[in-house]
């Protein structure tokens, strides 16, 4: 790995109107492969807050003021720079994340997209004329940025998840702050500091390092400069921020947890299927919220399944992302492998059996490092724990059904309604399974759906809200109506 590529990007400071934010706090990011130190980064203090609150409201008047070509403008220089330093931004997210540099690259890719999808939005936030219904009235709405914008954002996507919020913030012309993982934040002022280069007004941009964000996103969303905040995370933070919002009655969008679903019909292509599967269960080590979860197998092709995808699921290899042999790199923490563990045992006294990997996970176990080996355990119900739980690893958990209406009811058992799939060359069926699965994205014979021009988002506790295409940029304004009396 040419590390001296990624350290001309690796920033260690609080990004507050365009500068360096330095403080005597700070913290450790660390190299989940290694356990070793990356970086120190330094903690925002509370004047630093106030700093990007203060930055971040001016430049949102210069936004706002700003032409939508200008914009779009922007966000077009922001992209070519994104695109012109991709490898070493994925050099970097792979050495603060872990995931295989091959999928670092396409996430700065798909990343980079939703940059240039919305620089082409901005120019199309177009407002209503309503025909009017009486004599004297013209009827139209116009559409306006919301205002200052705090944004929330996990580790699993360092540079996706940023790009998918401020991209569409700056093009709507609002302003961001953004309150990155305290895993992953390198990837995040790479960005900032891309965003800067390619002339982002001071303050359009903040980024604020904390490892204490319940104080500091706190004061942020208590102030009244804040209009609205988008939070891609889980569903048990989403709740709190959700409240905090409530207070002022802050805009939200609200990226939260899933438990994907993969229903394998009789009629399937089993190859097909397979290859769906291994992409959606084990891209960034299972560590995403569109990750299959639950894999529900038509009882009559279960045991041809099972011949079928152990091979392949077997051909994986667990390891360091920096090397091209490894699929599957280490999960995001100790605590992270350590819930995993623990759900994976409480699923065999439950009654669920290892058809894969027994032997990796019992050495696992005994590692002080973050791998996990690929596991896939047979006979779980939906009466185990973990058929109900977000797992974020590389555990394939298979169950049978015996006809369409168990596979539905089964797949919508859940409080999560963020992404399913399913597997079925029956037109018929294909149609009734799309309209009667209760999730914000259903995968049809496809394991891979994620795309910056298609909406992104989930019913019930998955969310609220849509990211990404056409409707991604209405999440960041507001529609203002005009009642023009001609008389
Ligand atoms: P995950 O389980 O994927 O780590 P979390 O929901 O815990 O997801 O974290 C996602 C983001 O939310 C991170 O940036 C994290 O720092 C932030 N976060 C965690 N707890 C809080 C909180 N109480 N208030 C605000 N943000 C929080």
């Amino acid at each position: 790995m040419s590390v001296t590529v990624s350290q001309r990007l690796i920033q260690t400071n609080s990004i507050i109107a365009n500068q360096a934010y330095t403080s005597d706090k700070t913290f450790a990011v660390m190299d989940p492969a290694t356990d070793k130190c990356v970086a120190n980064v330094s903690s925002v203090d509370t004047r630093g807050i106030e700093l990007a609150l203060e930055s971040a409201q001016l430049a949102f008047e210069q936004l706002k003021a700003m032409n939508s070509q200008a914009r779009s403008d922007l966000l077009m220089r922001w992209y070519q720079l994104v695109i012109a330093n991709s490898e070493a931004l994925a050099e970097l997210m792979t050495l603060e994340q872990g995931k295989p540099l091959a999928e670092a690259k396409g996430e700065v890719a798909y990343g980079a997209e939703f940059i240039r999808w919305f620089a082409e939005e901005a120019k199309r936030s177009y407002g209503q004329n309503i025909p009017s219904n009486n004599q004297h009235q013209r009827l139209s709405t116009i559409k306006q940025p919301i205002g200052v914008v705090l944004g929330i954002t996990p580790w699993n996507f360092p540079i996706a998840m940023v790009t998918r919020k401020v991209a569409p913030a700056i093009a709507a012309g609002c302003s961001f702050i953004l309150k990155p993982s305290e895993l992953t934040p390198l990837s995040a002022l790479a960005l900032a500091h891309l965003a800067i280069e390619a002339g982002f007004p001071s303050g359009a941009f903040n980024v604020v390092l904390t490892q204490d964000a319940p104080s500091v996103v706190e004061q942020l969303l208590s102030d009244e400069r804040v209009k609205k905040v988008t939070f891609t995370g889980s569903t048990q933070i989403g709740k709190i921020l959700l409240a905090q919002a409530a207070a002022s009655v802050k805009r939200t969008s609200m990226e939260l947890g899933g438990n994907a679903p993969f229903i394998v019909f009789e009629s399937a292509m089993l190859s097909k299927a397979i290859t769906g599967l291994v992409a959606s269960k084990f891209r960034n080590a299972g560590q995403t919220c569109v990750a299959t979860n639950r894999v529900l197998v038509a009882e009559s092709i279960y045991s041809t399944f099972i011949a079928q995808l152990l091979p392949e699921v077997a051909k994986l290899k667990v390891g360091s992302g920096f090397d091209p042999m490894h699929q599957v790199g280490p999960l995001i923490t100790a605590s992270a492998k350590q819930r995993l563990i623990e759900s994976v045992e409480q699923a065999i006294i439950q009654g669920g059996t290892f058809l894969l990997g027994q032997a990796e996970f019992e050495r696992a176990k005994e590692q002080t490092d973050n791998f996990f080996p690929v596991v896939v355990l047979g006979g779980i119900t939906p009466q185990m724990a973990i058929y109900h739980q977000e797992l974020f690893g590389p555990v394939v958990l298979l169950s049978t059904f015996e006809d369409e209406r168990q596979a539905l009811t089964m797949a919508n058992e859940t409080d999560y309604g963020l992404a399913a799939y399913f597997y079925s060359e029956n037109i018929n069926q294909i149609q009734r399974v799309s309209e009667r699965l209760d999730f914000g994205m259903v995968g049809i014979n496809e394991g891979l759906i994620s795309n910056p021009i298609a909406p992104f988002g989930g019913v019930k506790q998955s969310g609220i809200g849509r990211e990404g295409g056409q409707i991604g940029l209405d999440e960041y304004l507001q529609v203002k109506y005009l009642c023009l009396n001609i008389t």
